[in-house]
């Protein structure tokens, strides 16, 4: 930048000083925006492709800044995953997901609410235990609980199967996120006690304009039937994407073209209309 001439470097360091003064904003903001209530769950229904019916919802988290606005959980997680905050966020989360799911059991509505958890959250020792915990104070029963993880997780197989063997004895739902992604051994994944995968957005997004991805979207459909687990794909966004994961075997999908994550009220008018016609 410096042989550019003065003003080029001038701006070089303006824009970075936007970037990190953001970034402070961020990382401070964190620390107050749990007891000033400054998240809020949003819900994405899940859905049987081949009859749309809703068999479940994923939390995602949404922050509220009081100055910046609703920031993106691509952009908080990241900072709250480096400055410790995603343990105590991530608690929130798993709370705040028993509580709403048990005040819509009280009004007769039935589903079960999955969360996402970062790899640091997963890999604390009482993680099984806070679990525990969360579904015991909110009196909700496990089988209505599932959590995300990523495939990096899975790096550290021993401490992983401990506390997946944990949760399986629990009676929650395990399911790897955008499986494909990242580096995970087939033969690790097979002897992981786990339930479903979910197929990441950027392989739906180019299954249908690229063949080698439609292949390995078969491959992994076909991978998920031989080790009897459940198979969702992430990211739908048109019918000719679910009429090609139906034909190749893919019972489960979650997508714009149903609906976007949602308030818990408006998820409530879903869950109403289909649940209880
Ligand atoms: P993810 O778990 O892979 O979630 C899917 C993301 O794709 C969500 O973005 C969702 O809104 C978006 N999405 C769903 N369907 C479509 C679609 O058809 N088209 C497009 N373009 N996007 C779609 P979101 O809510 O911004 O979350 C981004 C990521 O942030 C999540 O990716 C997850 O990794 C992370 N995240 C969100 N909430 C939490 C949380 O409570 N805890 C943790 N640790 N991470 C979270
Ligand atoms: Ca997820
Ligand atoms: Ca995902
Ligand atoms: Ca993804």
């Amino acid at each position: 930048a410096k042989k550019r001439g003065k003003n080029n470097f001038q701006f070089y360091v303006y824009e970075n000083e936007d970037i990190m003064e953001r970034r402070l904003k961020i990382e401070q903001g964190l620390k107050a925006a749990l007891d000033n209530s400054e998240f809020e769950l949003h819900y994405q229904p899940k859905i049987v492709l081949t009859s749309g019916e809703i068999c479940g919802v994923e939390a995602l988290l949404r922050w509220r800044h009081p100055e910046l606005g609703v920031i993106s959980p691509l952009e908080f997680i990241p900072v709250a995953e480096e400055t410790g905050f995603i343990r105590k966020i991530g608690e929130w989360v798993i709370k705040e997901a028993c509580r709403q799911n048990k005040l819509w059991q009280k009004s007769g509505l039935y589903i079960k609410v999955a969360v996402n958890v970062s790899s640091i959250q997963f890999e604390d020792d009482l993680f099984a235990e806070r679990i525990r915990q969360a579904l015991m104070e909110s009196q909700l029963s496990p089988e209505y609980l599932g959590v995300e993880i990523t495939e990096s997780v899975m790096q550290n197989v021993e401490l992983t199967s401990v506390t997946l063997h944990e949760l399986k004895q629990l009676g929650v739902k395990v399911s790897v996120d955008d499986f494909g992604t990242g580096y995970s051994s087939l033969s690790v994944l097979s002897k992981m006690p786990i339930d479903l995968v979910k197929i990441d957005k950027s392989f739906i997004d180019e299954m249908l304009t690229d063949s080698n991805t439609a292949s390995l979207v078969k491959t992994m459909i076909t991978m998920a039937e031989d080790l009897e687990l459940d198979i969702i794909a992430e990211g739908i966004e048109n019918e000719q994407q679910v009429t090609f994961l139906i034909e190749n075997g893919c019972q489960f999908g979650q997508g714009y073209l149903y609906s976007p994550p949602i308030p818990s009220a408006e998820t409530e008018k879903i869950l109403k209309q289909q649940l209880m016609p």
